[in-house]
């Protein structure tokens, strides 16, 4: 049997809101190239090309480099992207084709799932109105499904049971929703159960806090600086 993709139902409502954007992540990250898109950069022969080419550096890892004010030098004053304006997205690398969607592995399954650091996807998960159903949305090509390892199936029904806890409507039950399916699965291969349950705690609880319950603007820019400043945080899990 194929190897199957899930995710959460609002996942096909996100679109990237481009120049409606008012933090766009086409600042402040440095993007690294993947190696199938820097061959299609360094063979295009346009105008484009020598632009793109001269703003790559190849170490340590091949990388955009960043230009005035930390934005990509491909974002126009406009913040539209001038690679996707001319090439379309499939031009795009790697990282920028899959931000903000993150992958969690499962010996039978991928899970996708949407990010809270893109403003346009926390507002997409923090505005369903009722508790996270996953949909299956295609299979992974060439890969086949294998069975769920002992510990996978312990936490995939510890997750579950977790899930069932959270019944109610509005946007607090959905952020802890979010955490607990962004951030449990990666448990089976880290083995720190404990420390990921303590920081969904801790992460709504900082989120939640003070938080004006009709006011879902405010906790989407909340949660989506939360997301950028730690939820990244390469320390987080060492
Ligand atoms: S943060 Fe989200 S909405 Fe904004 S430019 Fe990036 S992907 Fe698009």
């Amino acid at each position: 049997m194929p190897r199957k993709i899930f995710a959460p139902d609002y996942y096909p409502a996100f679109h990237c809101i481009a120049d409606k954007c008012r933090h766009t992540c086409c600042a402040g990250w440095e993007i690294d190239i993947d190696e199938d898109s820097l061959k299609k950069y360094q063979s295009m022969e346009d105008e484009l090309g020598a632009f793109l080419r001269g703003h790559i550096d190849l170490k340590p890892v091949p990388h955009f480099r960043l230009a005035k004010g930390e934005r990509c030098p491909l974002l126009r004053s406009d913040l539209l992207c001038e690679l996707i304006l001319q090439k379309g997205d499939s031009a795009l690398c790697q990282i920028c084709r899959d931000h903000p969607r993150f992958r969690n592995y499962w010996s039978d399954r991928v899970e996708i799932g949407l990010g809270l650091a893109c403003e346009e996807a926390a507002r997409v998960i923090l505005s369903s109105n009722h508790p996270l159903r996953l949909i299956e949305i295609g299979t992974v090509k060439g890969e086949v499904a294998e069975p769920l390892l002992e510990d996978e199936l312990w936490l995939m029904e510890y997750r579950a049971q977790m899930l069932a806890q959270i019944q109610e409507k509005g946007p607090a039950a959905r952020l802890r929703e979010y955490f607990i399916y962004r951030h449990l699965a990666d448990a089976v291969y880290d083995g720190q159960l404990e420390k990921r349950l303590q920081f969904i705690d801790d992460a709504c609880r900082a989120l939640l806090q003070g938080w004006d319950r009709e006011d879902l603007s405010a906790l989407v820019e909340r949660a989506r600086a939360f997301s950028n400043e730690v939820e990244y945080d390469d320390e987080l899990w060492n």
